[in-house]
């Protein structure tokens, strides 16, 4: 083994589980159109992948209302956040959020010298847009929204959010994250898109990781102005950064309706079994609209997920304002099956 490598990750060393329930990954694996793509891939694995990137982009800008220009692929979206972190954070200057979100952008933001605010959620674990309106001074750089969020698993009503993007973005970048916006029906699915054509200064980070499966394959993009791809192309290597096979692989899921709908409808059943399993143990559920469930747990965290990771059970825990919490990845029906006879069980 590379003793440098991962040295402390805690996932490294991960035992064999019997439900892997920790990264809000697909359980149902990739398409069968990306698995045959990507067998096809490997005929031209020797060339670039100019017209593969293309072919997506052209894909996504149809369905998102924007042009070409106004896309970057990545490998996963992790890539987009990062570029964002280190350029906002240059000079200092503040990155303004709410508590309880993804904080991947914030943490590498402050390790480049970025203040971090964030404001407490609302009673519904909500981002509360207001109070972050309220707070705009001329040091903040860039608001860091995410939507659907991760760990509470909420959305913002689609009409305060372009609301919001319309009154804030003419005075300060907003960024939102919206890796688990697959997870919407089709018909609810909020259209940021079309904020970005009418010129607005936002960015939209997707991945590919969640509902198509893709978090090992890597793929994600950005959505934004062509000024700011420029400035965020300075810190990726942009769409040369995918592979063709993992661009294949996207283009054949992108197009499979079908897999999607499949992949939504069974996350749907699963996390209504275990919101209700736990509501009937008198466990209060935050409703979510993703691929995760965050409630609230009566022991502490690491006992807690010590228990579980023991029993084969992989989840996550978290404290906030002193309150522990467990956030357990929706899996198949016979993984949250085993989740909550594991659950029963560490709760007595
Ligand atoms: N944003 C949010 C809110 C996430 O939860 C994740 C991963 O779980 C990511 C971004 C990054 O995902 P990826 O780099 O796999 O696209």
């Amino acid at each position: 083994t590379n003793e440098f490598a991962f040295a402390d990750d805690p996932f490294a060393n991960m035992p064999k589980l019997r439900a892997r329930l920790f990264a809000n990954e697909n359980p149902l694996g990739i398409s069968a159109s990306a698995k045959e793509a990507i067998i096809k891939a490997t005929e031209i694995g020797n060339r670039y992948a100019w017209m593969e990137f293309g072919q997506l982009k052209s894909l996504i800008a149809t369905d998102d209302g924007v042009k070409p220009a106004n896309i970057m692929m990545a490998p996963g979206s992790s890539d987009i956040l990062m570029a964002a972190a280190d350029h906002f954070a240059k000079g200092g200057g503040t990155i303004l959020t709410s508590t309880m979100t993804y904080d991947d952008l914030l943490q590498r933001a402050e390790k480049f010298g970025a203040k971090i605010k964030a404001l407490p959620m609302t009673k519904e674990y909500k981002f509360d847009l207001n109070a972050i309106k309220a707070s705009i001074t001329p040091d903040v750089k860039l608001v860091y929204i995410v939507n659907p969020n991760n760990p509470t698993g909420t959305i913002i009503p689609t009409p305060e959010l372009e609301a919001f993007i319309r009154e804030v973005s003419p005075k300060v970048p907003v960024f939102i994250d919206e890796a688990y916006i697959d997870f919407y029906e089709p018909a609810d699915r909020p259209k940021l898109g079309k904020l970005v054509a009418e010129g607005m200064n936002v960015i939209l980070a997707r991945t590919f990781s969640k509902i198509h499966g893709f978090a090992g394959l890597r793929l994600g993009y950005a959505i934004a102005q062509p000024d700011m791809l420029k400035i965020l192309h300075a810190y990726t290597n942009g769409d040369f950064a995918v592979s063709i096979t993992t661009l294949m692989a996207g283009i054949a899921s992108y197009k499979d309706i079908e897999w999607q709908n499949h992949c939504r409808a069974e996350n749907a059943k699963a996390r209504a079994y275990t919101t209700k399993a736990l509501a009937d143990l008198g466990y209060e559920v935050i409703p979510s609209a993703t691929n995760f469930i965050l409630f609230p747990i009566r022991m502490k965290t690491k006992t807690f997920e010590g228990q579980m990771f023991g029993q084969g059970i992989g989840i996550q825990t978290r404290d906030f304002n002193g309150q522990p919490y467990c956030r357990v990845s929706v899996g198949t029906m016979d993984e949250m099956a085993i989740f909550m006879d594991g659950f029963k069980k560490v709760v007595g």
